[in-house]
Formats: structure tokens, C-alpha cells, sequence
């Protein structure tokens, strides 16, 4: 059968109008955020519900086409990439959000609406979603759970996964399957919404998802802290959990990420530092004010030459925005940024940024490193041009190394932006056989024809 059949089928059931096969139009399809990585899809098709996504997933069997799933196309790990081409399924215009249960502190949504719009509609009613990646404007809350992102406040309040009570799935058989409920308790049967959260579109789609909100924090502090060494921000981190306070932010930026942020943004960052520490603490006023000053007290004794304290909101949203802003201002410098997110136990935090830097000399490539802190989840970004097949080449070389290096520290070679094709190498290196097999037996027995994001995170052989 002719992809021409395909294509007149998927625009019977969705009209011409949801369904792409123009090349021009394919191409804004054909990449995600990962740099150097892109292929074009057959066709496009934009589903509104979760039977229109059923028959699209029984057209993929008929005609053994790849379905790959996409949110808004932000991940870091070409998971949306269609790598083997097939129908790209592509959920932004399937984005209601159906329900906001104030007295279970839930929302029922589809799975193209936006992050932010979670976090507003829970705002709106003096509620709090806290997942927030970097992207929190512009993810869908489908990709979100797909990869199980996290964000700047995974220390105090976890990842995506965190805040999923019920997901309804559509199976590669065409199944359409609810788990989950509102009870704050439930051990009946086997926790299979897990299962699917985090799994990036290759087990099942994921067409509705229930949230649990929480409290809105009454009042926020934040401080910035200048050092004039990673250990001593390393050992602040470690000290300020170990007192025990546990801030809704930790985050750190390295010399090289410092001044281009401060070239990005002119906030009055400290060019000279070795590393600065954002730390903010949120909850009850009287509560946070303690924290804080423990904080400011824990950084000083590491040796921190100066900690200053947000007067004003603005001076606390300029704050968080400069953190925020750190790749857009890294990737100012060179064509190509290419952004990992390894991630190591806090203790071995300094080990990790000190050996990032030293491949990065050892490689003769520029690295600059940011990252959140008090997750043990750090960003090295490598600023180069990929028209530079040489550059790009040592550049792999440092990652190779860097990753190696991660795994020996028994961290973990993606903390929150999932494997997909780019970290596909390394997965074998962190995974034994055993537990490889494990993930492909899953993977088999819920897509037996191999149709759901073919080629992604690991092979099925
Ligand atoms: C500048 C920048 C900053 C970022 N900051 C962060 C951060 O702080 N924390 C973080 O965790 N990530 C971050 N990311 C990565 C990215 O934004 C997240 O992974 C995000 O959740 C992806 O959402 P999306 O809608 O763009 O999904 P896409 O990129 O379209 O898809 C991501 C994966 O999910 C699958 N998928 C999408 N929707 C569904 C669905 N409904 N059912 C099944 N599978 C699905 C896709 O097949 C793919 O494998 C950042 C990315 C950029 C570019």
C-alpha cells in the first residue's frame, strides 16, 4: 500500500487541514532541540481526541508506518525526531484542559496544553504546580511526562512524575487505557502509569493526564552567593541539605556561563568567581526567614567572599531569570551549543564540574557549566560549530569521557532531558545486559511490531 493511500486515509478521518505532506511544512517537523540531529517525517497529522489518535495508531499497523509522538518539539534528545521517517503525531492542537477539581487539588488535562498553562490555571486559584522546566512556556505537558521532566525546584518538590495520578494511554494494538485515580492511596494491581511516565512515546501515547496541585508557598527569599572555588559552592549545597533546609532552588553557574550571562542580561554578576550559588527557600514567612539566614550562615563559613540577599521582587525575578537565561546567553558565543544534563550523588558535585572543565582543556573545546545544584543534575554545555567536523569530533571525545566519568561516580547520564538518539551510545555503558533485556521484554510485549518510536532510547533487536 501507497503512502499516497496512507496520506488520503489520515486526511478522511482528520481533514486536509490536520494533515501535513508538504516538504516545506515537513521540515519545521524534522528536528527537536538537539543540535545536529534531524529527519523528515512522511506526513504530520494533528489529532484533537483520543479516538482520532486511536485510528491513527491503527492506520500506523495497516501500513507499518514508525509513529513518532511530539509535544512542542523542545527535548534535548531528538526524541520526536522521526529517525526512520513514518507520521509524525503531533499533539499541540489536542490541548484542553478538561478539569480543576478544588477539593481533590487536581487537574484533568489533554496532553498538548502548556506547561505554563498549568501552572496558571493552579495559580488562579491560589494553587501551585512546581514542575517548571526551562521551557515551561512552550512544553506540553504530554512531553513533560514522556520524558518525566524536572526543573529549577526538583529539590524540594520532585519531577513531573511527582504530580501524575492518572494517565490514560493508547496502546500500540489501538487499546485505550486509563490508570490511575484521585485517591492519595492506591496499591491496587501493578503501578503502571510509571511505567509510562518517562518512557519518551515508545510504549503508548499518552491523551489525558491527571495532576495533583499543591498549596500555593506564601512567601519566597533568595540570596545569590559568590565563591571563589567549586568546592566551597559543593560543600554549601551539601551543608545547607545536611543542616537540614531544603531550598526550592539550588542553583549554580560556573565562570564561563557567569559572564555570558552577565553579557546577556547586565545584572551586575561577579566576572572574577569561580562559581556563584542561586539559592531561593519558599513556604510560611516566618519559616523561610530562618532558613535563609541558616543558608547565609552555611555559605559564609564555606568560605563564600559574598552573599547578598534579594531586596525586592524584582530583584528576585531578575535574579531567576538570569539563571534561566543561561543557555540562550551560552549560546550566543558559537553556531552550535550542545547542552548535556549528567547527573551524580550531590557529594561527588565538585569531582564532576572539576573533571567537566578539565576535558573540556584536555579536548581544546569550550565548556561552560550550569546546572541545579541540589539535584546533583549539572548542564555542560559545549559551545562549538558543527560545520567543524573536527571540533565537533573532540567535542564527543570530552562527552565520551564525561560520561564515563558520570557513570563511575554512579550517576546517571540523563537527570531529567531522557536518552532518545542522543544518549542511545551510552545507555548499555550505565544499563548491564540484564537489565537491557528487562527494558526491551517491556517494550515487545506492549509494541510487538515495533511501531512506537522505533530506534529511540535502546535497541529492540
Ligand atoms: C532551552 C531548553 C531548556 C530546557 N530545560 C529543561 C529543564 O529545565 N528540565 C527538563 O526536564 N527539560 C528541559 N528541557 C527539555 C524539554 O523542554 C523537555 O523534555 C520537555 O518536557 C519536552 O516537551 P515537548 O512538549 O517539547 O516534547 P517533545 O520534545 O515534542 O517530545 C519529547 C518526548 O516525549 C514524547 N512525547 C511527547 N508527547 C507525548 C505524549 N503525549 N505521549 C507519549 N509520548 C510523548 C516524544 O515522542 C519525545 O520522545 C529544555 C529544553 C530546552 C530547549
Amino acid at each position: 500500500m501507497s503512502d499516497s493511500t496512507l496520506n488520503s486515509e489520515l486526511q478522511q478521518l482528520l481533514g486536509n487541514d490536520r494533515v501535513l505532506t508538504d516538504q516545506e511544512q515537513l521540515l519545521s517537523y524534522s528536528y527537536d532541540g538537539t543540535p545536529t540531529l534531524n529527519a523528515l517525517p512522511d506526513v504530520v497529522v494533528f489529532p484533537k481526541t483520543t479516538e482520532e489518535v486511536r485510528q491513527i495508531v491503527l492506520l500506523a499497523r495497516k501500513y507499518h508506518k514508525p509513529l513518532v509522538t511530539r509535544g512542542s518539539g523542545t527535548g534535548l534528545s531528538g526524541g520526536s525526531v522521526a529517525i526512520q521517517g513514518g507520521i509524525v503525531l503531533c499533539l499541540t492542537k489536542f490541548n484542553q484542559i478538561l478539569e480543576l477539581d478544588r477539593k481533590n487539588l487536581t487537574i484533568l488535562v489533554e496532553p498538548g496544553v502548556l506547561t505554563q498553562q498549568i501552572a496558571d490555571a493552579a495559580t488562579e486559584i491560589g494553587l501551585f504546580y512546581p514542575p517548571d522546566p526551562g521551557t515551561i512556556k512552550i512544553s506540553t505537558i504530554g512531553g513533560n511526562v514522556a520524558n518525566n521532566s524536572g526543573g529549577l525546584r526538583g529539590l524540594k518538590y520532585g519531577v513531573t512524575r511527582d504530580y501524575v495520578m492518572g494517565l490514560e494511554i493508547v496502546l500500540a494494538d489501538g487499546t485505550i487505557t486509563w490508570f490511575g485515580n484521585k485517591c492519595t492511596k492506591d496499591v491496587a494491581g501493578i503501578s503502571v502509569k510509571d511505567l509510562f511516565i518517562g518512557s519518551e512515546g515508545i510504549l503508548g501515547i499518552v491523551t489525558r493526564i491527571l495532576l495533583t496541585l499543591v498549596p500555593k508557598p506564601a512567601a519566597r527569599e533568595t540570596i545569590l552567593a559568590t565563591f571563589d572555588s567549586l568546592e566551597s559552592a559543593a560543600q554549601t549545597v551539601s551543608d545547607v541539605i545536611a543542616h537540614p533546609v531544603i531550598p526550592c532552588t539550588m542553583e549554580f553557574l560556573d565562570k564561563t556561563t557567569i559572564a555570558c550571562v552577565e553579557d546577556y542580561a547586565k545584572i551586575g554578576l561577579p566576572l572574577d568567581a569561580e562559581a556563584i550559588l542561586l539559592i531561593e527557600t519558599d513556604g510560611h514567612p516566618s519559616v523561610i526567614l530562618e532558613e535563609i539566614a541558616a543558608v547565609e550562615e552555611i555559605a559564609k563559613r564555606n568560605g563564600a567572599r559574598k552573599v547578598e540577599r534579594a531586596k525586592t521582587e524584582e530583584e528576585r525575578l531578575s535574579l531567576a531569570a538570569a539563571r534561566r537565561s543561561a543557555l540562550s546567553a551560552l549560546a550566543r558565543r558559537r553556531p552550535t551549543t550542545m547542552l548535556e544534563d549528567v547527573t551524580v550523588p550531590r557529594s561527588e558535585l565538585a569531582k564532576l564540574v572539576r573533571f567537566i572543565q578539565d576535558a573540556a582543556t584536555r579536548h581544546n573545546v569550550q565548556v561552560g557549566t550550569f546546572g541545579h545544584f541540589g539535584d546533583g543534575n549539572v548542564h555542560p554545555t559545549f559551545l562549538t560549530d558543527e560545520r567543524d567536523k573536527e571540533e565537533l569530533k573532540r567535542v564527543h571525545a570530552a562527552l565520551d569521557e564525561i560520561f564515563a566519568y558520570t557513570i563511575q561516580l554512579k550517576g546517571t547520564i540523563t537527570g531529567e532531558h531522557g536518552v532518545g538518539v542522543a544518549k542511545k551510545p551510552y545507555l548499555p555503558k550505565q544499563f548491564d545486559e540484564g537489565s537491557l533485556n528487562l527494558l526491551r521484554t517491556v517494550k515487545k510485549s506492549l509494541d510487538p511490531e515495533n511501531i512506537l518510536n522505533p530506534g529511540k532510547i535502546f535497541d529492540v533487536l
